[in-house]
């Protein structure tokens, strides 16, 4: 491009300066290049004073936004070259020709340009109108009209450079000097320059077949000839050829040459064709193969192509009998009225995120019919890319509706069976335990009341018998008081904020006696204040804190480390015991009610209820409850409690 813009530059500093030096030569009565030869055509005054006038539309056009100086330099290269004409036409003499300087050289019309250079200004002219007009048809008849000018001055040159006899009949070519010729051809080539002339440009420098052809066969069409006939007429001019002959051997060499040139072109066009044949067969079968998928997908999905700004583009279809709308009522329409929640807009920056990351966005999606009825569908989204940028989303759509009814129903059925059975749980082991008391406590009086009374008639076995029914009616009643306290648990009362450091206190001092005993170590970092049930939640630490002393390994002294750490929407807690551990297989069977890893051994007491308890208080707080263990390297139990307010 930077090449282009010197030649265009250095161009027209030619012709200014060649339009200069003519006024000079003239003004000063100086014959030095463009006026010497009295013999063949001098380069006039006027004609200098076209091509400046020329020059500067050209250049005022490059620097200057309005028009209007090319209107007015092109009206003066219009007016004066038109009245040249009729001067010819008319045989009479306006006073133009010396209106600037007096022609004492010629002999036939001093100072008058030729009728070929006159013509050529007037085309010229036309083509520099042309630059002014915005309707592409005129600007085009215009722009035809100009190219003869240069069509002239080339043959002019032509015609000198192989000095050709110009006769009478076309010596109106012969008044043209080489000079203005030579000017003309430039000034034709910096208005072809324009970008208005972006036709002829868009033809010439095209990547087509016919464009690239024509670029390749200027040289051999034009300088090919040139040389042939300079050459043919040097031989004939030095008596080395008789000029029948001459014509001849340009006739059959120029036809060879043709011959030759359609040869080359007619191989390449016909390879042209056989690709283009073969690519437009394979563009054929990708269409059938596409038009396949499409109604595969149309029968099986409804289709959507929105562009980046939630507009619909194109629906199928099955889209139309899913959503109830016609395409009339839904194209062009924003997208957005489609779905039951904003959140399930597909053209959320969220998914757009996702989308421009993954490929494709996948998810269920709610969406609202025509009569106002929700429906689902399972949504694939994926970006349509243009130059590398997303400007429209496709969007494949499975209708999932009865399958989600289906699944909300068996849902509900199975929370609604849940709950049923839970409550009559609850009640049969309140009544249970609650009942079972009054026969215990009978068993226990009765059998009370005979071993007081009878003592003395009781043999050994017998008392040892009656310690055993003694200690079974108390293990029990223990029993029984942990089965109710179980089936008590009930968040009847509201969550309130309870300060986990302060319960941990409260625990301690309750376990005093057995810190005290045992050497435990208790640690704690800053537990933090939470929403929870705060008997439940005292009970919940208790048993861990419990458990973790009470399965303590035998020769060292229990360590229990309780941490806190705060998770997007609950708060995780961690009790460390150094104890005796448990193996991985029974990490959920502890959180069975009643089960219990040593209740054939003596040294661990308990009922197997209390991490039961636990895992029932967790979950009325919303939470998760699981240990983390190893036989022998203590336990870590884990729980989440959600922020609950
Ligand atoms: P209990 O303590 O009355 O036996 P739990 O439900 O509290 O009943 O515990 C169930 C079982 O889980 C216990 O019997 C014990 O085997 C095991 N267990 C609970 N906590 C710990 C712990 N910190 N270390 C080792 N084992 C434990």
């Amino acid at each position: 491009m930077n090449f282009k813009k010197h030649i265009y530059t250095f161009s027209s500093l030619f012709i200014l300066f060649f339009s200069v030096i003519v006024f000079y030569e003239w003004i000063f009565d100086k014959r030095l290049f463009f006026t010497v030869n009295e013999n063949s055509s001098t380069t006039k005054v006027n004609t200098a004073l076209l091509f400046l006038f020329s020059t500067l539309a050209l250049l005022s056009r490059k620097y200057l936004k309005k028009n209007i100086h090319i209107i007015i330099l092109a009206s003066l290269i219009c007016f004066i070259s038109t009245f040249t004409l009729l001067e010819y036409l008319l045989n009479f003499n306006f006073l133009l020709d010396n209106f600037l300087v007096q022609d004492t050289i010629s002999n036939t019309n001093p100072g008058r340009m030729s009728v070929a250079t006159a013509i050529c200004f007037l085309l010229f002219s036309i083509g520099l109108f042309s630059l002014t007009r915005t309707n592409k048809h005129s600007i085009k008849k215009l722009q035809i009209l100009f190219f003869f000018a240069p069509a002239f001055a080339f043959f002019n040159v032509i015609a000198f450079i192989l000095r050709v006899p110009l006769d009478e009949n076309i010596s109106f070519f012969k008044t043209m000097s080489i000079h203005t010729s030579i000017g003309f051809l430039i000034i034709s080539y910096l208005l072809i320059f324009d970008n208005t002339f972006y036709n002829l440009k868009k033809f010439y420098f095209s990547d087509l077949q016919g464009s690239i052809i024509l670029r390749k066969s200027v040289p051999i069409t034009i300088i090919f000839p040139l040389l042939l006939g300079f050459s043919i007429l040097k031989l004939i001019q030095n008596g080395m050829l008789n000029h029948e002959t001459g014509i001849v051997l340009f006739t059959l060499v120029l036809m060879l040459s043709s011959f030759i040139i359609f040869l080359v072109a007619s191989v390449k066009f016909n390879k042209v064709d056989y690709a283009k044949k073969k690519l437009t067969q394979n563009i054929l079968n990708k269409n059938i193969e596409l038009s396949y998928y499409k109604n595969a997908l149309d029968k099986v999905a409804s289709v959507t192509f929105i562009d980046e700004n939630g507009i619909i583009k194109y629906t199928n279809t099955n889209f139309c009998n899913l959503s109830k709308y016609s395409k009339k009522e839904v194209l062009g329409k924003k997208c957005n009225f489609l779905f039951s929640e904003q959140q399930n807009n597909p053209l959320l920056p969220s998914i757009i995120k996702i989308i421009s990351k993954e490929g494709i966005w996948n998810g269920e999606i709610k969406k609202i019919n025509k009569d106002g009825n929700p429906y689902w569908t399972n949504t694939a989204i994926v970006p349509l890319q243009k130059n590398s940028n997303i400007n429209e989303f496709m969007c494949i759509e499975m209708d999932i509706t009865t399958e989600k009814k289906a699944t909300e129903l068996l849902a509900s059925k199975y929370v609604e069976t849940l709950q049923q059975k839970n409550q009559e749980l609850q009640q049969f082991s309140y009544i249970a335990s609650h009942d079972l008391q009054e026969p215990l406590r009978t068993i226990n009086s009765f059998s009370k009341f005979l071993y007081d009374n009878y003592a003395d008639q009781l043999d050994g076995t017998a008392k040892t018998l009656f310690s055993y029914i003694k200690q079974a009616t108390h293990r029990m009643s223990k029993l029984i008081k942990n089965l109710l306290e179980y089936s008590k648990i009930e968040h009847h009362k509201k969550p309130k904020k309870v300060n986990c450091n302060t319960l941990i206190e409260e625990i301690k001092l309750d376990f005093h006696f057995i810190i005290q005993q045992k050497k435990v170590i208790i640690t704690y970092d800053n537990l933090p204040v939470i929403h929870a049930y705060k008997s439940m939640l005292r009970m919940l630490f208790q048993n861990l804190i419990n458990n973790a002393i009470k399965f303590s390994k035998k020769d060292s002294p229990p360590v229990i480390e309780i941490h806190s750490v705060k998770q997007k929407n609950s708060w995780l807690f961690s009790i460390k015991d150094n104890g005796i551990g448990i193996k991985k297989e029974f990490h959920d069977k502890i959180f069975s009610i009643f089960q219990r890893l040593h209740s054939g051994k003596k040294k661990y007491k308990g009922t197997g209820i209390g991490l039961a308890h636990c895992k029932k208080i967790i979950h009325l707080h919303g939470g998760e409850l699981w240990v983390e263990s190893k036989l022998n390297e203590g336990s870590t139990f884990y729980f989440t409690i959600p922020n609950l307010k």
